[in-house]
């Protein structure tokens, strides 16, 4: 079978030791009306990993993510913080189907918080500077002051090497750029867990690197994140588990060498295949 790995100049970061879960997933189930798009997923993330999410499109992997922070509310199923499920079950949504959960609002605040999102169209507001962007979110949801929040953007956009763009919007930037602003954006409300959506995806191909360095130096840091991605070669690379979505279940779950160079399911290869 021809190598599915693309060739990638980025080195890999070094493991992770274990450390207990701090998101964990049972049962997840999603339908969208009549679409069953998440099957009942049990999924666990601990501090330090970094999962890659691969799968086809329209495979649910963003409605996989957008459910860890609540963004999309799952139909069925329960996430737990810590060790301490979110929630409370409320009987059957219809029969056959799985118990329905309600979060209080609270709870689902708390999570949004600890869990950042970076996605596919970057979401600046295009109306504001790149440093009211950075800002936005330490003002609004951290009701933090203002003096301090700006110290905080700067910061992280100083990481993303955007520290002399502060002044600029959006429209200004070149589509690597507006997505380094918006990882800084995640970062400043100093996530434990980032979600990445296909993060470079809507970029041209020569804008894609610096994001995925950006990325790396996330991953050199130690920080906990998951990736949706095709960007296979850096997957690779970067993931400490690797996971193929299909039929709205995980495929297939394994270290980045047994799932993208030695796929037991024959889904996997079909998939993988495709990239070569
Ligand atoms: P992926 O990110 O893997 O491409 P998505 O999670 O975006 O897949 O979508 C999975 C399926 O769910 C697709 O068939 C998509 O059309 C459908 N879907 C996603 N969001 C919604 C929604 N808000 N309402 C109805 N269907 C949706
Ligand atoms: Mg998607």
């Amino acid at each position: 079978m021809p190598d599915p790995i693309l060739p990638v100049s980025i080195p890999s970061v070094s493991p992770v030791p274990a450390a207990p879960p701090i998101l964990q997933v049972s049962g997840l189930h999603k339908w969208f009306g009549p679409l069953h798009v998440l099957q009942g997923i049990d999924f666990s993330v601990a501090a330090g990993e970094r999962v890659a999410i691969i799968g086809g499109s329209g495979s649910g992997k963003s409605t996989f993510l957008r459910c860890l922070n609540f963004m999309e509310m799952p139909t069925a199923g329960r996430i737990a913080l810590d060790g301490t499920p979110l929630g409370r079950a409320v009987g059957k949504a219809a029969p056959g189907k799985p118990d329905e959960v309600r979060y209080p609002e609270s709870e689902l605040c708390r999570v949004r918080e600890r869990v950042g999102m970076v996605f596919q169209q970057f979401n600046l507001f295009p109306h504001m500077t790149v440093l009211e962007n950075a800002m936005e979110g330490l003002v609004t949801v951290k009701r933090m002051k203002k003096a301090e929040a700006r110290e905080r953007a700067l910061r992280e956009l100083d990481k993303v090497g955007l520290g002399g763009k502060t002044d600029v919007y959006p429209g200004r930037l070149s589509g690597g750029q507006q997505q380094r602003v918006a990882i800084a954006r995640a970062l400043a409300m100093e996530p434990e867990i980032l979600l990445f959506d296909e993060p470079t995806s809507s970029l041209d191909p020569e804008l894609v690197g610096e994001v995925l360095r950006v990325i790396r130096q996330l991953a050199e840091e130690g920080r906990t994140m998951l990736l949706v991605t095709h960007e296979l070669g850096f997957a690779y690379h970067f993931a400490t588990k690797v996971i193929f979505l299909a039929d709205g279940v995980f495929h297939e779950v394994g270290t980045p060498d047994e799932v993208l160079k030695h796929p037991r399911q024959e889904r996997t290869r079909a998939f993988l295949e495709r990239f070569t």
